[in-house]
């Protein structure tokens, strides 16, 4: 082995090659401090020093098994900010020192037409998530909640210097993943956008549709956080539990994004386009949903989804973000109150994500 690929530093009492981390030991077992082996950093990898990670509301679906299969001990976190400590022989990209970002993927099958295209996220072989998955040389991924991780240089985002690395860390998934059906449906100048919540995804979906240029509206069930909504950048806030709404806002919109999970009443929101308008869902629920396709024929509505983006779109995404100030609004935690964070985050108590300090691990 040479100097460049030796094994991530070891801290505290982790054995050699491996890092500190907070796991949930088994599905809906309680997060718990333990630690996770890293991979030798290889001749295209870097190693990053973890500063920051964001609490997804999927990482909580994901360590308590909400959509099955997961795969346990389970290191959740993909929204990951640090500083580069060590390169590969073969790294051109980074330095040591360098302010990076992970996302929710850490590979993918680089020849496919979707990979090719730039389109990593939708690899007709699956990408390789950060965590909760098998790499190609399948031993299990760990997330961001960890002091380290060594990830190959094509899937590691450069922060740039105007954004702090824990506003940013969020950016990794909840900016990308509002970002890019924003960019894909064209929200700029002369276009109307509503998003439909007003959470960790919502307020930056707020936020980057308003720094596009875009007349932006949210939809959210009450007006608790009117005040909120219209500080982020929206131009109108109305309350969807309220059913003047939907009549006051018919034909209103170019471009609708949905940021909740729960179910919608599709009809009722597509109600809400304007002729060619979009209905993009970026939350999913858990249930199928009914729809009336005549919501979608008669002014040739479309209903779509999308997920995160790709490399080079989430590389737009922090460059456009830094460009405009824009980070995440954070509360910052330390680690041992990520099981408090996940019960807060269900109760809907955070404005607007939780970001992990990852020197606390
Ligand atoms: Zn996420
Ligand atoms: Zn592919």
């Amino acid at each position: 082995m040479t100097a460049q690929t030796t094994s991530p530093t070891t801290t505290r009492n982790a054995p050699a090659g491996h890092v500190p981390a907070y796991a949930a030991p088994a599905a809906s077992a309680p997060l718990e401090r333990t630690t996770v082996p890293r991979r030798p950093v290889g001749e295209h990898d870097v190693l990053i020093d973890i500063k920051y990670a964001g609490i997804c509301h999927s990482d909580i679906h994901q360590a308590r098994d909400g959509w099955g299969e997961g795969i346990f001990p389970m290191v959740p976190g993909h929204e990951i900010a640090g500083v580069v400590a060590e390169v590969g022989p073969g790294v051109t990209k980074f330095r040591v020192g360098d302010r990076v970002g992970v996302g929710c993927m850490v590979d993918s099958c680089r020849t496919c037409d979707a990979c090719r295209a730039g389109l990593e996220q939708y690899c007709v072989k699956g990408n390789v998530q950060t965590y909760n998955a098998l790499d190609k040389s399948g031993e299990p991924t760990y997330g961001g909640y960890s002091r380290q991780i060594v990830v190959d240089e094509a899937f590691t985002l450069r922060i740039p210097d105007g954004l702090s690395l824990d506003v940013a860390a969020p950016l990794l998934c909840a900016g990308i993943t509002t970002y890019s059906p924003l960019a894909h449906w064209n929200a700029g100048p002369g276009k109307k956008v509503a998003i439909v919540g007003l959470g960790g995804l919502g307020h930056m979906a707020v936020k980057i549709a308003h720094a596009m240029g875009a007349e932006v509206t949210v939809l959210s069930q009450t007006l608790r956080k009117k005040d909120d909504g219209l500080r982020l950048g929206a131009d109108h806030y109305y309350a969807t539990g309220d059913d003047a709404t939907f009549e006051q806002l018919a034909g209103a919109f170019d471009l609708i994004v949905s940021t909740v999970s729960a179910p919608l009443p599709f009809d009722r929101y597509l109600g809400l386009l304007k002729t060619d308008g979009a209905l993009v869902n970026v939350g999913a629920p858990e249930e199928p949903v009914s729809l009336n396709v005549f919501s979608l024929m008669l002014q040739r509505k479309t209903l779509a989804g999308s997920a995160i983006g790709g490399i080079a779109e989430t590389q737009e995404m922090l460059d456009f973000c830094a460009a405009h100030g824009l980070g995440a609004e954070i509360e910052l935690i330390g680690a041992d109150r990520i099981n408090e964070a996940y019960e807060r985050i269900l109760a809907s108590d955070v404005r607007y994500r939780f970001v992990i300090d990852a020197a606390t691990i």
